[in-house]
């Protein structure tokens, strides 16, 4: 098995790893039906972007028809 002729310390390592933290995503209300979407995003609960309808939300899935 190979091994590092230079290995890399824990505190070198670590110093490393303290930028890879995630961040926290920042959700706002969506102003026609209120629910938390992505800034800058279609909501996805209803479609709306920009206060218009720019998807179209079908409200229910009737997968057995063509199934059947
Ligand atoms: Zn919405």
């Amino acid at each position: 098995m190979a091994v590092p002729q230079n290995r890399v310390t824990r505190s070198r390592r670590n110093m490393r790893r303290s930028h890879d933290a995630l961040v926290a995503s920042n959700p706002a209300e969506c102003p026609n039906c209120g629910e938390l979407k992505r800034p800058h995003h279609v909501c996805g609960a209803c479609g709306h972007y920009d206060s218009r309808e720019v998807v179209a939300v079908t409200t229910e899935t009737d997968l057995d028809e063509d199934a059947a």
